[in-house]
């Protein structure tokens, strides 16, 4: 199931949004506080945000901020009053992927939705298939690999969480976006899950575990996979 978050003070406009993503059969939580919003990204697993820029407490500008300190891919849609192109320029600077103007046609809105979720899921699947990186070989298809100390097994939750770090080669993988990616919505574990799973990779594929040249912690924030190229 798709869940959609709606951040969005007006009730009138956010229950049309609501309804209608209802029927085309996407979960929408709905919040009416930029604050609120924040917590419930944190706290909850969701595939879109739409946002509104003029909300109680925090503007969806600096809820997007937020967000995007945590999450870089999830996919943003802006919605706003001030149809200004400074505001459209802001919204799109601070990190969201779309903006719509209010009043808008329920339909364009909707399209532009499945668009975004369609992008984003695009991006997730990815070709990778096998893959080498210093003496290392991984083939994504048979759940093999070859390491330092020889062949292995992997698991389905191992080849989720490498092809997540190596997909993004080089960049910061939050520990939101891991636990997204591997474990989606059914179970929550705790952060020392993921950290339990990297030390297995740096077992099977650093020749120094302790000093990881490829699996690197990123302090706060999570990990990266770092090949030169
Ligand atoms: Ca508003």
């Amino acid at each position: 199931m798709i869940r959609i978050l709606l951040v969005e003070d007006e009730q009138n406009i956010a229950n049309l949004i609501k309804m209608n993503l209802e029927m085309d059969n996407y979960e929408v939580v709905w919040s009416a506080d930029g604050r609120e919003a924040v917590e419930l990204f944190k706290k909850e697993r969701f595939d879109l945000i739409i946002l509104d820029i003029m909300l109680p407490s925090i503007s969806g500008i600096e809820v997007c901020e937020q967000v995007r300190l945590h999450d870089t891919a999830i996919p943003i849609l802006m919605l706003s009053a001030r149809g200004e192109p400074k505001d459209r320029i802001k919204g799109l600077k601070t990190g969201a992927d779309d903006y719509l103007s209010k009043p808008f046609i329920l339909e364009e809105l909707l399209l532009r939705i499945e668009k975004l979720l369609q992008r984003s899921i695009e991006e997730v699947k990815g070709e990778l298939e096998y893959y080498e990186f210093g003496n290392n070989h991984i083939d994504f298809n048979l759940y093999q690999a070859k390491g330092p100390k020889g062949e292995f097994k992997l698991t389905k939750k191992e080849v989720l969480l490498l092809r997540l770090l190596i997909e993004r080669k080089n960049k910061v993988v939050s520990r939101k976006e891991i636990l997204q990616a591997v474990w989606g919505y059914d179970v929550i574990p705790s952060t020392r899950t993921i950290d339990n799973f990297i030390l297995m990779l740096r077992k099977n594929f650093e020749i120094d575990p302790a000093n990881p040249v490829f699996f690197k912690s990123v302090r706060g924030v999570g990990y990266k996979f770092m090949e030169e190229s």
